[in-house]
């Protein structure tokens, strides 16, 4: 393979359209061009009609009522209504809503925006593997909780909560259970009703549909969910969030989750294959360590550390040409280390030192051998410059040593 051929091993970051995708959506921008919301012309029910079959597509892949799916802009708008919307919409019934430290910024800042609104929030710790601690989630709820907002697969290190069981602690205790699933529909099944979950975020953009079209699943029936609108206008999708919707997107997305529902099982499985042939081969070089739990976790995604060799650096030495995220994708602007990797527990030396390595439909083996290697021999030649790795070698104790400033 030609070594300057670039490599994409950034699908938790967003994925490639589909070309499947792509031909469904291109008759929805010129010939049926129509607004959904206009009632009284064809074009308008040609329009309505293509999105009420992306709806029954989506809301198949779920297992969900078609109704219960509100259309919106992202995983972001999805998480941001879901959390804003519950704390406006329960504000007689309690303030409290309950998170955990390791979610996407996009429910961290939601919550953090309520907290500026009068609103409590608790922020739980996971364990070394990333999962959350079912007896303190049960011991923070109190009659003021309105709200348990819980990932269902994380974005840095594929790490799938125990959904169930907390579906089961928040019906016993009748709070609302919030999860933004975005890294998990698509890719594994997921059943909100089977799980307990009230509310829903996801993305297109993340299981081969295009980017700007999200949705959120609010549940209809025991219990009747309402979230306040955030964005406020023509009332739209039942009056939770007004707007023009998006309809070659959206249709975009109902394709995109046809195609996920009859090909996950198999594309999950060809992954995971390669993802664990990755993963072997780098953990033949020594001191590399997986990040999270290797058992409750995604099918396509590895977060894997090389002690003592800098992430930023590392991508270096292949030259960038292979996409790989390290730290955290969302704040990689930065070289603050990942706060999701900190919550694990890991220190400076291995939290810096970390890559995400995200499969997806387009991966090839080929992709897999070459990505080995270039990351096996960038280890390597990171090693072989650096002093802290001949002194870590040398079983010097390099907390102990006093680095001088100048
Ligand atoms: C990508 C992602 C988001 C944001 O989704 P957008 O559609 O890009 O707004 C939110 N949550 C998680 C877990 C994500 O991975």
């Amino acid at each position: 393979m030609n070594p300057n051929k670039l490599i994409y091993l950034d699908n938790n970051a967003t994925t490639p359209t589909d070309p499947r995708v792509v031909e469904a959506m291109l008759p929805y921008f010129t010939q049926h061009f129509g607004n959904a919301a206009s009632r009284n012309h064809p074009f308008g029910w040609e329009a309505e009609n293509a999105v009420d079959k992306a709806r029954e597509q989506i809301a198949n892949l779920i297992n969900v009522d078609s109704r219960e799916i509100i259309f919106t802009s992202g995983a972001t708008e999805a998480d941001n209504l879901a959390i804003k919307g519950v704390f406006e919409m329960y504000a007689k019934k309690g303030n409290h809503i309950i998170t955990l430290k390791t979610e996407h910024k996009a429910v961290l800042d939601s919550c953090k925006k309520v907290e500026k609104l009068g609103g409590e929030v608790t922020y739980l710790d996971v364990n070394r593997e990333g999962l959350v601690d079912l007896e303190a989630l049960e011991a923070a709820i109190t009659d003021k909780t309105i709200l348990v907002s819980i990932m269902f697969a994380n974005n840095e290190t594929g790490v799938i909560q125990p959904m169930k069981e907390i579906g089961d602690i928040c019906a016993r205790k009748g709070v609302l259970f919030m999860s933004d699933a975005t890294q998990a529909i698509g890719k594994i099944p997921v059943d909100p009703k089977a799980l307990g979950i009230h509310l829903m975020a996801f993305t297109a953009h993340k299981m081969y549909g295009p980017k700007g079209v999200g949705a959120l699943f609010v549940n209809r029936k025991n219990p009747r969910v309402k979230v306040t609108s955030q964005l406020d206008g023509g009332g739209h999708e039942r009056g939770m969030r007004s707007g023009t919707l998006n309809v070659p997107g959206i249709v975009g997305f109902g394709k995109a989750a046809e195609l996920c529902q009859t090909e996950m099982s198999e594309e999950a499985q060809r992954l995971s294959g390669l993802r664990d042939k990755l993963e072997t081969e780098l953990c033949k070089i020594e001191e590399t360590y997986i990040n999270g739990s290797t058992e409750n976790r995604m099918p396509h995604v590895t977060n894997i550390s090389f002690k003592h060799v800098e992430g930023e650096g590392l991508m270096m030495t292949f030259n960038q040409n292979i996409g790989v995220s390290s730290g955290s994708a969302c704040t990689s602007a930065s070289l603050e280390p990942s706060y999701v990797l900190i919550a694990l527990g890991l220190g400076d030396d291995l939290a810096h030192s970390s890559l995400r390595l995200s499969l997806g439909r387009f991966t090839t083996d080929e992709e897999i051998d070459a990505a080995i290697e270039q990351i096996s021999g960038g280890v390597n030649h990171m090693r072989d410059l650096s002093p802290i790795w001949e002194m870590y070698k040398e079983g010097i104790d390099l907390d102990a040593v006093e680095w001088s400033e100048h």
